[in-house]
């Protein structure tokens, strides 16, 4: 089924919705957001959370606003700020003027906590991280309470008014909720809010030299910013009882969190903390190399918006992780480049084609279809000449039976032009193929008596001499395991690499691509959908992505399911 006639689906995320929308919770508003830590690139995992959050806010005319979850100094930069503001709108979203940082809140946050301090609630504590750690206690075994939880709250104010004040070093106090050290919710276990570090924020300056905790931050922000619906992922479901708490004994706005599946893709690694040891180890070629998995990759490969969201939706949310084949992702790129990509002729391993009987000097225009799937697409002319170039592979010189097409005296047509006879082979001194003569038959051209005569192969080529030669680089998943955390012992993930992801070819491809402008998708006849890589085309030197090759693997799985 195309994605078209998929109709909006109802899920369980807005089964809740429309409970709330009934019973009056939020008077029938619905405003989500989607909160980022600015730490890397936003992968194909966001972009599922991104259409999510913001589809639900178009779906209910509602809003969904922006915000960078930017607690954690030492890990952040503008640089991320940037890129995700780029890659959101680029598949199609906006949160027009509501772009919020947690880093506005810091001092509304400080409030909370000293409000928390005052009733009692939250303790300055000079335990050191290790021994928060050990005090906790297991899954199986309760906590111990702090020496320091009973501090009074004079005496918690002034500790708390000095850490502010960049009296203490690092580590030496942080602030913690006096919760319950024996709960059987280890989210619940007095946690730290507040961390002291002398570190530069990329927003705050050095205004601070502590920094709340992302669960301190995250459920307030969103409470200040009046968001109804926190959809996020399964792993904070064990916290949500936490940001429950902190809101109720602060008595603001209360949205409703949501927790679903996070989306895993099969021979690709999703944690930033990986994606970001492949830049750094110089193994891709930055975080848009077109092998990466985050959005500036998949665009630079030659991804569009649409077939993101398509995918996005057709994945669908739920409650259970699972991990999906990637081959949908490429299914979906398929059906929309198949509506939208002109068709050219580009030959990836050129072989010598003379057509011995055909004029010297002499060109013909051939006229060639641009989308026979878009009428409206038109169609362009194509030089043809004495001198051509197919595939290598297109020719066997003892081939099988089922072989359709060119051989020594057989006969295949060339797309949009004549049927051509292989009637010679041509070698080096070494044995290889240079060269093959052809004839080339007159009346086989389009509006000649024999147009119509069929032969049972049908290749694309170019015109040796007007073609342009252009790198094209074939990739391959970046890992040779559907999934790269399955390590033997004494491995690791980057072992699981595939050392044959990129290969890098010189083709020569028709004369009307020397200018194409980067970003452009164009299906290269039998042989894939391609674009103009963003980095290194460059006017009259083309250099090619492979986006896709034509070979739709999902087709095949879905149907064995
Ligand atoms: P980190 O582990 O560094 O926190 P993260 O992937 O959770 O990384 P965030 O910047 O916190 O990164 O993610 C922003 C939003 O995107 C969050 O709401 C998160 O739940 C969601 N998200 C992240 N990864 C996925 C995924 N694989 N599938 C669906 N949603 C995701
Ligand atoms: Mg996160």
């Amino acid at each position: 089924m195309s994605s078209n006639e998929t109709p909006t689906q109802t899920n369980f995320v807005k089964q809740i919705i429309n409970e709330h929308n009934s019973s009056g919770r939020f008077d029938q508003r619905v405003h989500t957001r989607f909160p980022p830590e600015p730490n890397g690139y936003l992968h194909i995992g966001h972009a599922k959370s991104i259409c999510l959050n913001f589809g639900i806010a178009q779906e209910y005319g509602g809003l969904c606003n922006l915000r960078f979850d930017d607690t954690n100094p030492t890990k952040e930069d503008v640089e991320y700020v940037d890129s995700i503001k780029e890659d959101i709108r680029w598949l199609g979203f906006d949160w027009d003027e509501r772009e919020y940082y947690a880093s506005d809140y810091f001092e509304t946050l400080y409030e909370y906590a000293v409000k928390l301090i005052r009733d009692g609630k939250a303790y300055v504590c000079e335990l050191t991280g290790e021994q928060i750690r050990e005090y906790r206690g297991t899954l199986t075994e309760a906590g111990r309470e702090s020496p320091y939880r009973k501090r009074g709250v004079d005496e918690n104010l002034a500790l708390f008014d000095r850490m502010r004040r960049g009296e203490f070093p690092d580590g030496s106090h942080t602030l913690r909720a006096k919760i319950d050290m024996a709960s059987p919710n280890l989210n619940m276990r007095d946690p730290v809010m507040y961390r002291i570090l002398h570190a530069h924020h990329h927003r705050t300056g050095d205004a601070w030299c502590m920094y709340p905790m992302y669960d301190w931050a995250h459920g307030q922000s969103d409470s200040i910013e009046g968001i109804t619906h926190s959809i996020c992922t399964l792993e904070f479901e064990d916290h949500r009882p936490l940001y429950d708490w902190y809101i109720d004994q602060l008595g603001i706005h209360h949205p409703q969190q949501i927790e679903f599946a996070r989306l895993n893709i099969t021979y690709t690694v999703m944690s930033k903390r990986k994606l970001l040891q492949l830049v750094r180890d110089g193994i891709v070629d930055g975080w848009d190399d077109p092998r990466m998995p985050t959005i500036s990759g998949l665009r630079r490969r030659g991804f569009t918006p649409a077939s993101i969201r398509d995918f996005a939706d057709r994945v669908g949310v739920a409650k259970k992780n699972s991990t999906v084949e990637v081959a949908l992702l490429e299914h979906c790129v398929r059906e929309d480049l198949n509506a939208h990509a002109l068709r050219v002729m580009g030959v990836l391993d050129p072989l010598k084609v003379v057509l011995t009987n055909y004029p010297e000097g002499q060109v013909e225009e051939m006229e060639a279809v641009n989308n026979p799937e878009d009428e409206a697409a038109g169609t362009r002319t194509v030089p043809f000449s004495r001198e051509l170039y197919i595939e290598r592979d297109d020719f066997m010189e003892d081939p099988p039976r089922k072989f359709f097409r060119l051989a020594p005296g057989r006969e295949v047509r060339l797309r949009y032009g004549y049927i051509i006879k292989c009637e010679d082979v041509v070698k080096d001194d070494a044995g290889n193929i240079t060269e093959l003569h052809c004839t080339y038959d007159p009346l086989t051209r389009s509006g000649m008596p024999d147009a119509n005569r069929r032969v049972k192969g049908t290749l694309h080529w170019v015109s040796a001499q007007h073609a342009v030669d252009a790198e094209v680089r074939l990739y391959e998943q970046l890992f040779a395991l559907e999934n790269p955390d399955d390590v033997e012992e004494g491995k690791t993930w980057l072992d699981n690499i595939n050392p044959d992801s990129l290969a890098v070819v010189q083709a020569k491809v028709e004369p009307s691509l020397a200018d194409a402008a980067p970003g452009t998708h164009f299906q290269f006849e039998r042989k894939g959908y391609f674009t103009v890589d963003s980095k290194y085309s460059a006017p009259g030197a083309p250099v090619f992505n492979r986006t896709v090759t034509l070979r739709d693997t999902w087709a095949r799985i879905s149907k064995q399911k």
